[in-house]
């Protein structure tokens, strides 16, 4: 079967000017089409609308680039839509830099609730600014409420982590960037953000540490300044 570009136009009449308008359409539909699917993308994955995109045309060129760097060869069958796959894919798994992770927070209700509250255990996986692998792990949160009570659905918190794992970065400041979110959208007397993470840039080159955790911890407010709620959250936290 032999595909004509645009049948219809070029049945039409021979009139150049309506050709171009044609193709220009076409083309601005097909990428306004990539552009919705890539919102949608990353709404799914944070629960937020993103305020802007990534650049697929340039991700793909820059996957190729990469295949060809290496001496693959970037139209065999296997890997010819690879460098569109990556750039789909990194509406996911960078989608935290496209929102702001306090607005995964904003909803949030009166509770009159004045205790710990802590979620442990939250799974995430990020990608090592350094090395661009990933790192994996969980994290435990906790937070006591501020004056007003304010409380956030234990899902949110899940999300929070999440979309600060979602984008290339470092264990240190994805455990900081949790605790000014909650600062941020909650403001509660006390935060406390504990991460452990096995580094794949470890365990795959250079030391080749299998297994090694690494923990990081942000203690801030109450839970820094009063060692008897400090207490309540650390055993709380080792469960
Ligand atoms: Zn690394």
């Amino acid at each position: 079967m032999t595909v004509h570009p645009l049948p219809n136009a070029a049945d039409a009449d021979d009139d150049h000017d309506d050709l171009d308008t044609v193709t220009e359409l076409t083309v601005g539909d097909a990428r306004g089409l990539d552009a919705v699917a890539a919102a949608r993308r990353v709404q799914h994955v944070t629960g937020v609308e993103p305020s802007r995109s990534f650049d697929h045309d340039k991700i793909e060129r820059a996957v190729r680039m990469l295949l060809e760097a290496i001496g693959e060869d970037p139209d065999r069958p296997g890997i010819a839509d690879t460098p569109a796959r990556v750039a789909r894919e990194y509406d996911e798994i960078f989608a935290g830099l496209l929102i702001d992770p306090a607005e995964v927070l904003s909803v949030s209700f009166e509770e009159a609730y004045d205790e710990i509250v802590m979620m442990r255990d939250i799974e995430f996986h990020s990608m090592c600014e350094h090395h661009l692998v990933p790192f994996t792990g969980r994290a435990h949160v906790a937070y006591l409420p501020g004056e007003d009570g304010r409380v956030t659905g234990l899902s949110k918190l899940a999300r929070l982590v999440d979309v600060c794992a979602k984008r290339p970065g470092l264990q240190e400041r994805m455990t900081a960037m949790i605790a000014d979110s909650m600062e941020r959208a909650l403001q509660p007397r006390g935060v406390m953000v504990v991460v452990e993470a096995r580094h794949f840039c470890m365990e795959m080159r250079g030391i080749r540490k299998p297994g090694a955790e690494t923990v990081t911890s942000t203690v801030r407010g109450k839970f820094r300044d009063d060692p008897k709620t400090r207490t309540e959250a650390l055993t709380l936290l080792r469960g």
